[in-house]
């Protein structure tokens, strides 16, 4: 390992994942939702590993994400930008063959004015609210939002190249807004029909929908957590999906300590016994939550072992009681599990928070390592297990 700390990231898992949702998707086809670094794994290698999967769409939700991925060689695909803001260089976005998503007419307008400027159509996603009240036109302002659609569509300056909605509870399966927001879709689609719009895709379906809503997956769905082997709905499964992402270290430190000495910041806690220690080179400066202090589990030497004190901005420690360990040893702190390490899921559920959090949070400090025969193949060798940081 070339550095303390490192999140190995097995692009086969990425592709493996979109060939089964895209399974489960029936039909539809799959956008592959690689916003925010690909939920931590590192944006173009996943794009293209999902791309290998069987995904025809990449979304994300900035800008700036889709302009890097065009500038890193990602073409002759359609990426949708999910989020709609004011102010941001839509002719640019117009220019490289990004598709934008307006929820108001008034942000419809802003792009319709960069497209005549550009001399070329924008390609829009319509963007409603059905209950999320987060983005999107709600049924109030509908009709306003479709009008605008095919008064810049008669101009020339809009393309109208979807219709979408986002559920808000889609991790409940049961929670009734799944069926009322889904309703409410049903409706503003019919409207956009009847006056005249031909979306090419309508898409409502998250990770959770894709999973659990055949009835919701439409023309397109939007896989995000599920793409990188992570569950959005633990509480029923894990559906054969393959968490992508290892983080591993290398023990920095390891050494004799007597009965009673204070660990890490605050000595919060205190050794019982002569014990071993080793200090772990991972801290909250790479992502591991300062909060799963005295909580996360890690393997070392075989075993689990809970962090000791502290998350310190660069590292932690563990106590190995009397167990042996040599500095330089790896230490797992998450991953698929099949080697007894926790997943991205049980820090997730130590913390009080989501997987996708876990992962996301992984910061540019870890240099990301991309294994399996995909990754391979994009330096250009025989054999999987390489690195590329
Ligand atoms: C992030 C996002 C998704 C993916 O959600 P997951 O729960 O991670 O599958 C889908 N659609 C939109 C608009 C998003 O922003």
């Amino acid at each position: 390992m070339r550095s303390p700390a490192e999140a190995r990231v097995d692009l086969d898992a990425i592709a493996h994942n979109i060939a089964l949702l895209r399974e489960r998707a029936g039909g539809a086809a799959v956008m592959a939702m690689v916003k925010a670094e690909a939920y931590g794994h590192g944006l173009a290698p996943a794009a293209r590993a999902a791309l290998a999967g069987g995904a025809t769409w990449l979304g994300v939700a900035k800008v700036a994400e889709a302009l890097r991925l065009r500038a890193e060689g990602v073409a002759g695909v359609p990426i949708l930008v999910c989020i709609g803001v004011p102010g941001e260089p839509y002719g640019e976005l117009i220019a490289q063959d990004v598709d934008v998503t307006a929820g108001s007419a008034v942000l419809l307008a802003e792009v319709a004015a960069a497209a005549r400027a550009a001399g070329r159509p924008a390609r829009v996603h319509l963007k409603a609210d059905t209950g999320m009240s987060r983005g999107g036109a709600g049924p109030a302002d509908w009709p306003a939002l479709v009008d605008a659609a095919l008064a810049a569509e008669a101009e020339g300056t809009v393309r109208v190249a979807g219709i979408m909605s986002h559920l808000a509870c889609a991790d409940e399966p049961e929670h009734p807004a799944n069926d009322a927001q889904h309703k409410v879709f049903t409706e503003l689609l019919a409207h956009a029909e009847r006056a005249g719009l031909r979306p090419e895709v309508r898409h409502l379906a998250n990770s959770a929908a894709i999973l659990t809503r055949p009835d919701a997956h439409y023309d397109l769905v939007r896989p995000g957590i599920a793409t990188y082997g992570l569950t959005p709905v633990p509480q029923i499964g894990g559906f054969g999906l393959r968490p992508a992402m290892t983080l591993a270290a290398e023990t920095a430190l390891v050494k004799r300590v007597p009965a009673g000495s204070g660990v890490s910041y605050g000595h919060t806690y205190t050794t019982e016994a002569e014990t071993t220690l080793a200090v772990v080179p991972a801290g909250y400066g790479d992502g591991v939550p300062r909060h799963g202090s005295n909580l996360l589990e890690v393997l070392a030497g075989g075993r689990r072992r809970r962090i000791a004190g502290r998350v310190c901005m660069d590292q932690f420690v563990i106590d190995l009681g009397d167990d042996r360990l040599a500095a330089g040893e790896e230490v797992l702190l998450f991953g698929p599990g099949d080697r007894g390490e926790p997943t991205a899921q049980d820090w997730a559920d130590a913390l009080g928070t989501i997987s996708y959090e876990v992962v996301t949070r992984i910061g540019p400090r870890v240099p990301r390592v991309y294994t399996g025969r995909l990754a391979a193949a994009e330096r250009g060798e025989g054999n999987g297990d390489g690195r590329q940081a």
